[in-house]
Order: C-alpha cells, then structure tokens, then sequence
C-alpha cells in the first residue's frame, strides 16, 4: 500500500462526445470522498470536450489538460492545429507530449522539444511520453532509446518542475501487455537517474487496470498513471485509484 501523491492521467485519445460528461458524475462524487486518499485526477480529452470539462469539474479539484499542440508558439496559418498558449487561454492546465501514437505518425524529438519549451512558456504541466517499441526491446535498445528520448526532447529545458515523465512501452499501450514488475521497476530507477533531483515525477502508462495496478505500486519511484482504454470507465478509472491504496 502506498501513502504518497499519486497521479492518474486520463487519456481519452479520440473517444468522448458531451453525453459522455454524464459518466463523470461518479467520478466528481467520488473525488470529494475519503476514498480518493492522496489521488490527483486529470482528464486529457479531445479538444472539442476541453471547455465542457472544465465546466463540469468547476467545483471539484479534477484538473484537465490536451493530449497534445502544435510546435508553435505564435498564432499562423497552421489549419487544424492549436497551440500550448491557447490551450492556457481556455483554462487546460497540463498537456500530453511525445504519445508514441503521435511519433508513429513522424513526431521527431525535435518537434517533441520545441513543443516541450512552448508548453513550459505557456504555464502547462507537461506529461512528456517516452517508450521503446517491441523491436527495440527485443534487441535489447530499451535504455538507449528512452536516454535518446529525453536527451533530444529536453534539449536545453533546465525547468522540469512542472515535467512529468510518462513511461509507456509502445508494445504495451492498449494490447493488455504489461512489463514484468522487475523490469519494470529497473527502468523507472534508469529514467530516474537521468536526472539530478527528485524531479520531475515519474508516471507508468500501457494497459494500466484495476487488477494489474496493485503490481506497479510497489515500484517506490512512480508517481502515478497514464490510463487510456480503462480511463473512460468511471467505474474503472475510480477502482484503479482504490486498489493502488488499499
Ligand atoms: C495511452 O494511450 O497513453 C495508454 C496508456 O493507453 P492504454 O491504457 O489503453 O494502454
């Protein structure tokens, strides 16, 4: 059992329309019950939802953020596309970076760090994602490819306060794969010591449920979740933050 601030980050990918706020309600209820103990909720929905969240959560402490912007800073002609400052502007307070569904679809590193340091300058908590893909883990690649990832996406970022880093192994987001508990735990300790202090927190995410979470907290190291598939249940996500303190 764990007695330490966990977060639990809801990826609701391209899932969501506005009756789906009704769900929501057992999760408000519950956010303000005991049985949150120290859980820190946050929902990234789709854009077209953000401003309707936000609403819905006006009197409760669940956060919301985007599941990703564009590399800009400025407004332009960039159709389809918005930017970290106007993510800022209707009140999201974190964003997602560098999802391997996003690097799949040609997100380099570089694009991934000036995304990063727009996202630093607009105010947002950045969920920045690094993760190897069965291949590379296969040939053994795991650590060099997550230092390559944060080595060129933190280029020249020295404030990681408002940084969390979310580990999900590509061969493990939504497949019901999930690492062995050991292996696990030695690449958080890795990715923790790519860095100098106790920042930034350190978060899991690849078929996080209710059943396999009690697995991951025992790593001391990690700060919470990155939940997609099970984050859209309310029953689910709700049970996922019970069973890792109890
Ligand atoms: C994700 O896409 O960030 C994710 C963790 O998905 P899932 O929980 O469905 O594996």
């Amino acid at each position: 059992m764990t007695n330490k601030y966990m977060y639990f980050i809801a990826n609701w990918k391209m899932y969501g329309n506005l009756k789906s706020l009704n769900t929501l309600d057992k999760v408000i209820k519950f956010s303000k019950s005991k049985e949150i103990m120290k859980g820190r909720l946050i929902y990234c929905p789709p854009y077209t939802l953000i401003n309707s969240f936000l609403k819905k959560f006006n009197n409760c402490l669940i956060d919301v953020g985007a599941q990703n912007c564009h590399e800009s800073s400025d407004y332009g002609p960039h159709t389809g596309f918005v930017n970290a400052k106007m993510l800022k502007d209707i009140g999201a307070n974190y964003v997602i970076i560098g999802h391997s569904e996003n690097r799949e679809k040609g997100e380099t590193n570089k694009i991934i760090n000036q995304k990063i340091k727009n996202a630093i300058k607009a105010k947002l908590k950045i969920i920045f994602c690094i993760g190897e893909t069965l291949k590379q883990k296969k040939n053994g690649r795991t650590k060099s490819v997550l230092q390559n990832q944060i080595k060129f996406g933190l280029d020249k970022v020295s404030k990681k306060t408002n940084l969390f880093i979310a580990y999900e192994p590509v061969w493990s987001i939504g497949t019901g794969k999930i690492p062995n508990i050991k292996e696990l735990e030695e690449t958080v300790k890795f990715i923790r010591s790519r860095f100098k202090r106790k920042m930034p927190k350190i978060l899991y995410g690849g078929s996080v449920n209710s059943e396999n979470v009690k697995n991951f907290r025992f790593i001391k190291e990690l700060d919470g979740f990155l939940i997609g598939g099970a984050s859209q249940n309310s029953k689910k996500f709700i049970d996922i933050v019970k069973k890792t303190y109890n």
